[in-house]
């Protein structure tokens, strides 16, 4: 279904000031801002999400939802028929050499031992069950679309003004007691916050991405990597098979490392491209359980768009303003971890305003709590992530090898991956024994302040 701001019966004016002093104002209607939306809903307080698309529609591929994401996810009230309908539980998480032999493999989800499932899903139908749900429990007017924020004017009296443009490009400003940046990767409010911030970073990895109707291999919901740190293919199910085909849409990204001393030189960040401009890459990546060209070219459709990220700021918060998801802390998508980071900054700062009310303070709270883990992480997954066992793997053998255990020994391999879930937040038993962000029933206190300076 197309949603577009008719639909919502939001009519936008010059000099709007559509929004009260008491509201929150959250910039971007993406996973961090409709779940951040969705949060302050559940504990009781105004909010309204300025969206700059003119019309929500599904848009990406796949991204994983890892279990601490499906906790604070279960929390908001979706059921796993919700999340059944956009994807799938994940059973396993693999990495395998060029030469087809396995070097890591390990259970996840509920398989291994967690309270909650990990879910591969089908981003945009994940974006629109997120959408579907905000419009279903707060009403058509939670979103206005076609609303971009160009920046912001901190108040004297503690609050904050949205600068906005319409696509008609009709200007208009909106006042509220917070405004939460969600606006993505190439954040605006992120740009007003931190002026002089280096440009969007690059390592040299280019993805393209594509779904392919296929056969799903090994547990039949499987994230396998497959290749060296510097060319390779990731690949999961993110649909249940089809029980006539026994067919799975399967979501797949061919990797090359380039030279990136002169930068980015194509235009734009995310742009289509035809298959043959990239299938040759990956020409002999043939084996008797897997074609990957076969894959690539059954594809409808394939997306460019460079591996990038952008470098960690000291603070995500000026005073009434803050920063979360993407604009927060943009990351490669290496740990399969920027969405479900959104979703649980969103229920950080839920859990913040809980404690604070809608005030400065938990911004501040949560600033404090996050911005520096938060960035850790960011450095890490440009470090490459989990993948990082394929670094190690090349460095010792240079890729080829028969039993990996003479490579990198169990241990070794375990305690790598330990390592990267405690970072990431999703470390079993820690997970598993953390008394959920907000608890049942909790509302932010009638009566708290507005906007107080924190
Ligand atoms: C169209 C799209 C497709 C994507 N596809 C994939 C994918 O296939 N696989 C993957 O791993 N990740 C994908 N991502 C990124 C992934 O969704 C995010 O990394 C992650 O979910 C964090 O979400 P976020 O809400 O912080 O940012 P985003 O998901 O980027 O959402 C930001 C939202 O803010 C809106 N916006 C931007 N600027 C402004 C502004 N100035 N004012 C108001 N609104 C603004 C955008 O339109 C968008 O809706 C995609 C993102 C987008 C926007």
């Amino acid at each position: 279904m197309l949603h577009t701001p008719e639909d919502s019966g939001y009519k936008p004016r010059a000099g709007d000031g559509c929004v009260s002093d008491d509201v929150v104002i959250i910039a971007g209607g993406g996973i961090g801002g409709l779940a951040t939306a969705l949060t302050l809903h559940q504990i009781g307080v105004r909010c309204v999400v300025l969206e700059a698309a003119r019309e929500m529609r599904p848009l990406g591929v796949g991204i994983n939802l890892q279990p601490n994401a499906v906790r604070e996810l279960t929390d908001l009230g979706f059921s796993q028929a919700d999340l059944d309908r956009v994807g799938l539980p994940a059973k396993e998480w693999a990495l395998v050499g060029l030469n087809g032999n396995d070097v890591y493999s390990e259970p996840r989800g509920l398989l291994a031992g967690y309270r909650w499932p990990q879910y591969a899903v089908h981003r945009g139908k994940f974006h629109m069950l997120l959408f579907d749900k905000l419009v279903e429990r707060v009403g058509a007017g939670a979103v206005r679309l076609g609303s971009r924020v160009t920046g912001y004017r901190k108040n004297s009296g503690g609050g904050v003004t949205a600068l906005i443009e319409q696509t008609d490009g009709t200007r208009s400003e909106a006042n509220g007691a917070l405004l939460i940046g969600a606006d993505g990767i190439h954040s605006a409010v992120r740009a007003q916050m931190h002026p002089g911030q280096p440009p969007i970073h690059w390592g040299g990895a280019i993805m393209w991405r594509g779904t392919t109707w296929g056969r799903p291999i090994r547990s039949g919901a499987s994230f396998v990597g497959l290749g060296t740190h510097r060319q390779r293919v990731v690949f999961y199910p993110i649909s249940n098979a089809d029980p006539r085909t026994g067919l799975s849409v399967i979501n797949w990204i061919a990797e090359v490392t380039m030279d990136n001393s002169e930068g980015w030189k194509q235009s734009g960040w995310f742009r289509q491209v035809p298959i043959s401009d990239f299938v040759h890459h990956f020409d002999n990546w043939v084996w008797d359980w897997l074609d990957v060209p076969a894959m690539i070219r059954g594809a409808d459709c394939v997306f460019e768009n460079p591996m990038i990220d952008r470098d960690p700021v000291a603070t995500w918060r000026d005073g009434p303003v803050l920063l979360l998801g993407d604009a927060a802390h943009a990351m490669y998508p290496t740990g399969s971890n920027g969405g479900s980071q959104a979703i649980v900054d969103a229920r950080e700062l839920g859990a913040a305003m809980v404690a604070r009310g809608v005030t400065q303070a938990a911004l501040a709270a949560f600033d404090e709590k996050l911005c520096g883990p938060i960035s850790q992480l960011v450095l890490r997954n440009r470090g490459a992530g989990p993948f990082g066992l394929l670094n190690i793997v090349d460095e010792r053998c240079g890729g080829t090898f028969d039993n990996i255990d003479d490579v990198i020994p169990p241990g070794e391999r375990t305690a790598f991956m330990a390592g990267y879930k405690a970072a990431a937040g999703f470390a079993i038993e820690k997970l598993n024994s953390l008394p959920p962000t907000i608890a049942s029933g909790a509302r932010v206190r009638s009566g708290a302040p507005a906007a107080c300076i924190g």
